[in-house]
């Protein structure tokens, strides 16, 4: 039985996404905005590209309304999503217009319509069971390895669907990119992140100096973006962005479970701080108990030194 994934264009969540889909049924269709020949390494079968102009830019609603028209076509078994936020939301509709339940942030779905979810930002997994024929899933943030198959190429089917001017209320008319430039914090390889104990925004400072020779990007937890010592689009966590680079620094960061739940993905967790009964040392691999202002500078001259010789 056939099974229907949203992917979102250059998103890699929608990669791993489609590694869980395919578990779930065959053939797998896709539905996107773009058209994306590599998505056959996935074990995408048949892609469904939107021909409306209007639906290139993110539009959950329009979105929504075009699973639904594949879905009256393919009667697929399972609708799949990355859980992201445009995941979630996109999924959110279908599932409203269909009068279906959705269930958020899976890791894993048996045959008997259960589903394994992540909860609470990630401190609890969830069993529960789908009471519908056709299950509605969003695929949890770095929980699922994106994997390819071999297989044949992907068919590209254009899609028109007939969307209403209600649809598109809410839709992307613009891209403004913000100043900051360097390596984006969903892609670092390594995250330099600093919490309440770095004192203040200028505290930030000596963060990105150490940022700059390891080729890292700076996130910080909630606290630092509530004072306005960063901008929201650095924080990591629950509320902020998921990241799962190969080594985490957390700088002066307790290690709450909201903020946990966006670096646990990290391969390696390096944590600085003065308590030695910080909770994040329960998260983390390596632990240095002290205070951050003498910490980071040490490491910092060490690797000026070593890059030196
Ligand atoms: C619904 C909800 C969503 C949330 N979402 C997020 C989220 O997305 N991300 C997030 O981060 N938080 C989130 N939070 C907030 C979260 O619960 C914590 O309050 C927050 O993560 C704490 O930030 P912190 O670790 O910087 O500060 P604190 O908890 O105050 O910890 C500061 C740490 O710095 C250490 N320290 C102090 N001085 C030094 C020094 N000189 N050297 C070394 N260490 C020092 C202290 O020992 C302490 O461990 C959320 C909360 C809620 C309720």
């Amino acid at each position: 039985m056939a099974v229907l994934a949203l992917v979102e264009p250059g998103e890699e969540l929608s990669l791993q996404a489609l590694s869980l889909a395919r578990d779930l049924g065959e053939p797998l269709h896709a539905f996107s905005v773009a058209e994306d020949p590599s998505l056959g390494a996935y074990g995408v079968r048949t892609l469904h590209v939107a021909e409306d102009e209007r639906l290139s830019a993110y539009a959950p609603a329009a979105w929504a309304a075009c699973l639904e028209q594949l879905i009256d076509e393919l009667q697929p078994t399972a609708v799949v999503a990355a859980g992201t936020n445009r995941g979630n939301e996109v999924l959110s509709h279908l599932a409203a217009r269909r009068d279906l339940p959705f269930a958020a942030n899976c890791i894993a779905v048996g045959s008997d319509g259960t589903v394994t979810r992540v909860r609470w930002g990630g401190s609890l997994l969830e069993e529960a069971r789908i009471h519908s024929d056709m299950k509605i899933i969003s695929v949890a943030p770095h929980m699922v390895e994106a994997t390819t198959v071999n297989g044949s190429g992907v068919e590209v089917q254009k899609t028109n669907v007939a969307v209403e001017e209600a649809d598109l209320a809410v839709r992307v008319v613009e891209h403004a990119e913000t100043p900051s430039a360097g390596i984006s914090l969903a892609e670092a390889k390594v995250v330099v992140s600093g919490g309440r104990g770095v004192g203040s925004a200028d505290g930030f400072g000596m963060l990105e100096e150490l940022a700059g020779l390891l080729n890292a990007a700076v996130g910080c937890s909630r606290v630092v973006t509530m004072a306005g010592w960063r901008p929201h689009t650095d924080q990591v966590g629950q509320t902020g962005t998921k990241v799962a680079p190969d080594l985490y620094i957390a700088c002066g960061i307790s290690g709450a479970t909201q903020h946990i739940a966006g670096c646990k993905g990290a391969k390696k967790i390096l944590a600085i701080n003065s308590d030695a009964e910080a909770p994040i040392f329960a998260t983390a691999d390596y632990a240095v108990v002290g205070d951050l202002a003498q910490v980071v500078p040490a490491i910092t001259a060490e690797l000026r030194k070593a890059q030196a010789s």
